[in-house]
């Protein structure tokens, strides 16, 4: 399927508005770059795949991805002889925030659901298909599924064989840029600050007090179904991040049970996770904000005035928005 069917193509392959010629080169380069690399590219040589039946017990799912360190897995059907789906870390605090009672209730739905079972409730209010891509298909494109089907896993399957080569995040695509575009001359654009391009969300930003029960933490998830929340202090300050993958570690700990922990018991207890909070100021250039991202391999930035206070997110899904989708007249991210 054409997933630009309005936007026409010009002499160079690159999709534009027809009524906005470019007039800066540089505008385009981001875009031509992932044009012109297809996702087969972007593989690693070597990576983990951990792939689950539908008919395994959601709670051994998750204690598998725990104990294979991976984010997430294809879901193979074996009546049907395809995959259908993902399973996700945001599954996990979709059945949690679901079944949850108290921390004297076990959630009988986790420890005896399938993950069939599960789908066929989850289904009816989501993707109820799985997003996939071909290793043929060009990284623009990979980036145009995860931002308009508003996930961030993308399975690259080989259409002959019908197996999953790869799971392909935002983070993988960064980093590509990061190690092959360094020999595409630098746009301009890139000295510009934070402030004045207006990359990011910088209203309504979702985030959770220190004091704020997990359960209030995973209500937020599913409410606003941001990928992330800063935490804060009683004065707004940001002191720590805690992000959809965080909550596996429920999973690792056995601890799912009590959804009554406060973020502050639960920040402290985690295992493995990075120190402080990555964040960027508004003064600061875009590509010193790309650079600290790729480097640190998280998902968003957060932006911080001179007291902490949150001002904004700035995601890999507004960057790749911002710097590759935008320039081609597409808005992904926001339709
Ligand atoms: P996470 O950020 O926790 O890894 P996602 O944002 O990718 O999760 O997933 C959001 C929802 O979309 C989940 O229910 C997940 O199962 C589903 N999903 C994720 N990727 C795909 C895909 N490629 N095809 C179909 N559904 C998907
Ligand atoms: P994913 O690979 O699933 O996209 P994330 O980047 O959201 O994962 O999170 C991976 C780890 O990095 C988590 O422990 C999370 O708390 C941490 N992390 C992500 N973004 C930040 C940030 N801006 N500051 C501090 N820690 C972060
Ligand atoms: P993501 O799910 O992080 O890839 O981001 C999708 C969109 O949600 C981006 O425009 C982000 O800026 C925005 N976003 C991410 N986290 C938050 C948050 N905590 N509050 C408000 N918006 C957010």
């Amino acid at each position: 399927m054409d997933p630009f069917p309005e936007v026409p193509f010009t002499d160079d392959g690159l999709t534009m508005k027809s009524t906005e010629p470019a007039r800066d080169p540089d505008t385009h380069v981001y875009t031509k770059f992932f044009m012109s690399h297809c996702c087969y590219d972007a593989i690693p040589t070597s990576s983990k795949l951990v792939i689950f039946d539908t008919t395994l017990q959601v709670k051994k799912a998750f204690f598998a991805l725990v104990s294979n360190g991976v984010r997430a897995a294809p879901l193979w059907d074996n009546t049907q002889q395809c995959f259908v789906g993902m399973l996700t870390i945001t599954d996990f605090i979709n059945i949690l925030h679901r079944y949850y009672k108290s921390p004297m209730v076990q959630i009988y739905e986790l420890e005896e659901h399938k993950i069939e079972t599960w789908r066929e409730v989850y289904l009816q209010y989501s993707v109820n298909s799985l997003i996939s891509i071909t290793p043929e298909s060009s990284l623009f494109d990979a980036i145009y599924s995860l931002l308009k089907n508003k996930i961030h896993r993308l399975p690259v399957i080989d259409p002959e064989s019908g197996n999953v080569l790869h799971i392909l995040t935002h983070k993988r695509i960064l980093k590509f840029l990061h190690i092959f575009g360094s020999m595409i001359p630098k746009p301009r654009f890139l000295q510009k600050r934070i402030q004045d391009v207006e990359i990011g969300t910088f209203k309504r930003i979702a985030t959770v007090q220190e004091t704020a029960t997990v359960y209030e933490a995973l209500s937020v998830f599913v409410e606003r179904r941001v990928s992330a929340l800063p935490v804060v202090n009683e004065q707004g300050k940001v002191v720590a991040l805690y992000s959809r993958f965080d909550v596996i570690n429920l999973a690792a700990q056995k601890s799912y049970n009590n959804l009554n922990m406060t973020m502050r018991e639960v920040i402290e207890g985690r295992s493995c996770c990075i120190e402080g909070v990555l964040k960027c100021y508004p003064h600061e250039t875009l590509e010193t904000i790309i650079d600290r991202i790729a480097e640190a391999e998280v998902h968003r930035l957060v932006l911080v005035d001179e007291q902490d206070m949150v001002r904004g997110i700035i995601s890999l899904s507004d960057l790749l928005q911002a710097l590759v989708l935008t320039p081609a007249g597409i808005d992904a991210l926001f339709s």
